[in-house]
Formats: structure tokens, C-alpha cells, sequence
């Protein structure tokens, strides 16, 4: 019912979504877009740790790690020399819908630095939790990180939404 002219429902600039064919495709490169519910992520996350107990934060981890790096590689062909990872990383957690993702320390291109993620989808259902439970923020920052400024960091969540705190806060730093 939404297969209109583009004139008549301009519901969404960033994507176009072809319910006869079931996809939803990004404009601006054609790339297939696949949407998750945050109560099903929610759901699939908490399996995974009642699963690998442990284990599943490096899953998760890994999984953020791995597509942050290849969301680096995508900003630095776009950035053409110009290394800005905060930059990168504010448009992909928009354009994503991982949340509100803000500096609020230091500066990425020093090797130190504080971020600020409010309206984090990742941990949006999840209650209680005694640790932060945002692995995969943590993995996707800390894989374009690496891969736009081309050094390794180390990336920990201090602060989440999970455990009671206003806001998930992770902090980057530089290694070697
Ligand atoms: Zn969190």
C-alpha cells in the first residue's frame, strides 16, 4: 500500500522500501538494508549470554568489532585522507539508528577519548544488569576507530543504560 510515487509518501529519505519484493535498499549506494526490532535484538542477546554465559560478550564484541571495521573502510574511502572517526562514527550511529552518539572528554585523534551514547538501541530492554551489557557499541567503535585512524584501541563501556545510568559512555584509548 506504500508503493506510491515517491511524491505521494516521502516517508523515508534514506531508504527506498520495496514491499513486492521485500527489500529495503539505502539510496545513496544501493546497498540492501536488513532491519532488526530492538525487542527482538533484545531477545537474541539475551539467549546468546543464558548460551555462552560469558562468552557472548565476545561474541558480540566480535560481531560490533568485525562491521565496525568495514564501516571504517566505507568512511575512509568517503573522508579521502581527511581521518575523522567521530565524525564517522556520529553519522553511522544516526544514519544506523544505534542513538544520540556525542564526545563528552578528550578527542578520538589524540588517543584518548569519552563518548556519550543516549537513546542506545542495544541496550534498550534490558534491565538490571550489573555490568554494562553494550558490547557490540563498544566493538563497533572500537573497529572504525581502528580501521579510520589505523592504530589499534582499547574500547570499555563505563557507563549503561542497563545497569541504571542516564547514559552508555565508552572510552577509547589508543594502544602503543
Ligand atoms: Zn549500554
Amino acid at each position: 500500500m506504500f508503493r506510491g510515487s515517491k511524491k505521494e509518501a516521502p516517508r523515508n529519505e534514506l531508504f527506498d522500501i520495496d514491499y513486492e519484493h521485500g527489500t529495503i535498499t539505502r539510496k545513496s549506494d544501493g546497498i540492501r538494508v536488513l532491519a532488526l526490532g530492538s525487542v527482538g535484538w533484545a531477545t537474541l542477546e539475551k539467549e546468546l549470554t543464558s548460551t555462552f554465559v560469558s562468552g557472548a560478550a565476545v561474541i558480540l564484541q566480535r560481531m560490533g568489532y568485525s562491521y565496525g571495521r568495514y564501516l571504517g573502510k566505507v568512511a575512509r574511502a568517503q573522508m579521502k585522507g581527511r581521518q575523522d572517526a567521530l565524525q564517522a562514527l556520529q553519522m553511522f550511529a544516526k544514519e544506523s539508528g544505534w542513538g544520540e552518539l556525542a564526545l563528552s572528554g578528550g578527542d578520538l585523534g589524540s588517543g584518548q577519548a569519552r563518548l556519550v551514547l543516549r537513546n542506545c538501541v542495544f541496550c534498550l530492554h534490558i534491565k538490571e544488569a550489573s555490568e554494562p551489557v553494550c558490547y557490540v557499541v563498544a566493538g563497533l567503535i572500537g573497529g572504525v576507530a581502528d580501521e579510520v585512524i589505523q592504530a589499534t584501541h582499547r574500547v570499555l563501556e563505563e557507563r549503561c543504560v542497563a545497569k541504571g545510568d542516564a547514559y552508555c559512555e565508552i572510552v577509547v584509548e589508543r594502544l602503543g
